[in-house]
This record gives C-alpha cells, sequence and structure tokens, in this order.
C-alpha cells in the first residue's frame, strides 16, 4: 500500500510520515527466518551490519535451523510456533542469550517488540495474520513477503496500515519492481501495470503433458529457487492470481489494469504503464536478495549482495500474454477482485490444501485450479467480513477441499 507521487523523504506532512525512514540502525523482525525468503532476508541483514540489526526470528517448527541462525545472528528473542519444540530449541540455544519465545504469543510480541523498525512477513500461511495486523497497529513499516496476508485479509490489513501511516513494501519480485516503477509516477496516471510471469516449468507444455505431471517435475521451477508451496504454484500459475489480487490491495487498482505477461527470461519483474503511454520496467537478475534488501532499506538504495545484469551480453527478452486455458488459475485472481469480501480466504485456503494433496500425489496438477473453482462456485460470500470470518472462510474452504479429495 503506497500513496503515490508524495515526496518521499523530509515532508512529515506526507504519507510516508518519516516512518519509513531508516535510522542509523533499524532493528528488523524476521517472522519465517526458516523459509526461502527467511534465509534470504538474513543473508541481506548480514552484510549491512551498519543500516540493519536482527532483533528477533520466528519460525514455525524447524527448531534445529532456528537455533542455528539465533546462533549466528545473535537476536534479542526468537520465537517457534510449535510449543511442543520450545525444549528442544532451549537446548540448542544454550548460551546464546535469546529469549524464546512460543506460538501466536511469540509472534506477536516479536512483532510489536519496542526495538524493530520492520517487519519481514515471509511465513507462508495464516498463523502469522494476527502479528502482522498487531505490527501494523504498533506502526512498524512492514516488508511483506507473504501475499497470502493481502489475498485472504486485504480488506482489513490495507485499511489499518492507512490509518496508523504505515509502509506495507513489497517484498515479492513482480510487487516490488512495480513500487519501484510507479514512484516516477502518481497512482491516477498508472493506465496498467504488466505482472510477468516465468510461466514456470510447463510454460510450453500441453493440458495433457501438466496432468500427467509428477510432483519432481512441477518442482524442477526454470529460473526462480523458491520454496516448495510457490514453485508448484508458479506451475499452476496459482502465483499470478494471487499476485493479480496482492497487486489489486498494494497499489489499489481495479482488475482492468492488471495483466499477466509471459516473460521466460525473468529479467523484468513487471512493468507500470502511465496515461501518456511509457512503460516503466524494473531489472535486475532473478535473485530475491535484490527485492528484499531494497524493502529493508526504502527509500535508500544501498550496494547490493546480487549479481548485476550485464547488459551488453542480455541475451534477447520475449513476452508473450498467458495462454488461459491452459492456466485457468489466472482467471480465479480476477474474479477475487471482483468478487471481494471472504473469496479471497477461500481461493487462498483451497489452494493451499489442493497443494499439499499434489505434493502428498493424490491429485493431478491439473486439477488443482479445477477444484479450486469449484470451491469458490459453492462459497456463500461475506461482502464485508471481520478477520473471524475470513478465518471461518478459510477453515470451510479447507475442508471442502477435503471433502472432494478424500
Ligand atoms: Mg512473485
Amino acid at each position: 500500500m503506497f500513496e503515490f507521487g508524495r515526496p518521499l523523504a523530509g515532508d512529515l506532512g506526507g504519507f510516508l510520515a518519516g516512518r519509513a525512514v531508516l535510522t542509523n540502525e533499524s532493528g528488523v523482525v524476521v517472522l519465517g527466518s526458516t523459509g526461502s525468503v527467511g534465509c534470504n532476508a538474513l543473508d541481506v541483514i548480514s552484510r549491512l551490519p551498519e543500516r540493519l540489526r536482527l532483533v528477533g526470528l520466528a519460525a514455525g517448527a524447524n527448531w534445529q535451523l532456528l537455533a542455528e541462525q539465533a546462533n549466528r545472528f545473535h537476536p534479542s528473542a526468537v520465537s517457534l510456533y510449535d510449543h511442543s519444540l520450545l525444549d528442544k530449541l532451549g537446548e540448542a540455544l544454550n548460551g546464546s542469550g535469546a529469549t524464546i519465545l512460543g506460538g501466536q504469543r511469540g509472534l506477536l510480541e516479536l512483532a510489536t517488540h519496542p526495538d524493530c523498525h520492520t517487519v519481514v512477513a515471509a511465513s507462508s500461511g495464516t498463523a502469522t495474520l494476527p502479528a502482522v495486523l498487531a505490527a501494523i497497529e504498533a506502526g512498524k513499516t512492514i516488508a511483506l513477503a507473504n501475499k497470502e496476508l493481502l489475498v485472504m485479509a486485504g480488506s482489513i490489513a490495507i485499511p489499518l496500515a492507512k490509518a496508523h501511516k504505515v509502509n506495507i513494501v513489497p517484498v515479492d519480485s513482480e510487487h516490488s519492481a512495480i513500487f519501484q516503477a510507479a514512484r516516477s509516477g502518481k497512482g491516477s496516471e498508472i493506465a496498467k501495470i504488466f505482472i510477468t510471469a516465468s510461466g514456470g516449468p510447463f510454460r510450453d507444455s500441453s493440458v495433457d503433458q501438466m496432468a500427467q505431471a509428477s510432483v519432481e517435475e512441477a518442482l524442477a521451477h526454470p529460473t526462480w529457487s523458491m520454496g516448495q508451496k510457490v514453485t508448484i504454484d508458479s506451475a499452476t500459475m496459482m502465483n499470478k492470481a494471487l499476485e493479480i489480487i496482492e497487486a489489486h490491495w498494494l497499489f489499489d487498482l481495479p482488475a482492468e489494469k492488471i495483466e499477466v505477461v509471459i516473460h521466460p527470461e525473468s529479467i523484468i519483474h513487471s512493468m507500470v504503464e502511465f496515461r501518456d503511454g511509457s512503460v516503466l520496467a524494473q531489472m535486475s537478475p532473478p535473485d530475491m536478495r535484490s527485492p528484499i534488501q531494497y524493502a529493508l532499506t526504502f527509500p535508500e538504495r544501498l550496494a547490493g549482495c546480487t549479481e548485476r545484469l550485464d547488459i551488453g551480453h542480455l541475451a534477447s527478452m520475449s513476452f508473450h500474454p498467458p495462454d488461459l486455458e491452459r492456466f485457468p488459475a489466472i482467471e480465479l485472481g480476477y474474479r477475487v477482485i471482483r468478487s471481494g469480501g471472504t473469496s479471497g480466504a477461500v481461493l487462498n485456503a483451497a489452494n493451499e490444501v489442493l497443494v499439499e494433496a499434489f505434493l502428498q500425489r493424490r491429485i493431478r496438477l491439473t486439477d488443482i485450479a479445477v477444484l479450486a473453482k469449484t470451491v469458490l462456485d459453492h462459497h456463500e460470500l461475506i461482502a464485508e467480513p471481520n478477520l473471524t470470518e475470513i478465518l471461518a472462510a478459510a477453515d470451510w474452504a479447507a475442508n471442502e477441499v477435503r471433502k472432494c479429495i478424500v
């Protein structure tokens, strides 16, 4: 969520109100530190010790890696969601001095920690949703990698961030690109955005080939190295559906102004077309550390740790529209924007269970979009839900999917 066209620094009357500007050393809390984005965030933080200080780490159940990270980075506090593993974590942290927290309360404490300036929301799933909302209320900047959070609860998170003058800075590479390109104009001057997609491993496959795809084939992403859930979402292009919804919330754009374009090389991470016909693109090698660093140092740009583009030797870049027959999941993103209410929570929760079922080899890859659509078709929409209703809709959707795949 970003108000375009405002001066970014020194304008205390402006929307960004100075909160986004880094102090000399900014405290960072990473929720989801043992996942792919979390590990990359720690790498970025460790390379900018003058500017970023790790305050807290939170993980779900991977106590071994959490302990390893805490022993290396010395945060003030660590939190493990799974209470039953806290003893093991405690032993592994022997003498580190970090406060050990657990469960939902641990997440809340970390997200509102007084030394924290920025919360990196990098966990997948919805366990961190209440903690991120609490961080917004506490005035923390949110570096948002968890797109599910806006897909499910954008209708709550965005107005809350506006009310508390809190920046939600995207970490998702496409949204980071749009965020960066959009800074050269005002929101009202944007004609359209183009969310680029690599097309995933089945970019050139037939529907039949996709229906027969093994878990291993679906996990072999051609350009990005990511966690399993998002890699399967890339293979079905459900990831683009979720990103369409995320862009709608972050940039306050209607469905008609959001387009998906296949760009197999993953060099341009997304584009903004302004009303005068100018199109601005953001380019960099496909490395998540790049958007993570930008989110953590925004509005400044610091020397990066990632490879540079070799412009002189760039091979050609290609673009084409997505094939909606082979990738019907994309349409579901537009449908959710138009329906609003609890539909995002339903799509997201249904997809989570379906991806899990595919990884367990219980359904085919092509079943994911079909069954997600069926669940959306049967959902009784609540137009203006509260958080409890959103979570209940998600539970309902997960149960519906489980009934379908038994
Ligand atoms: Mg992305």
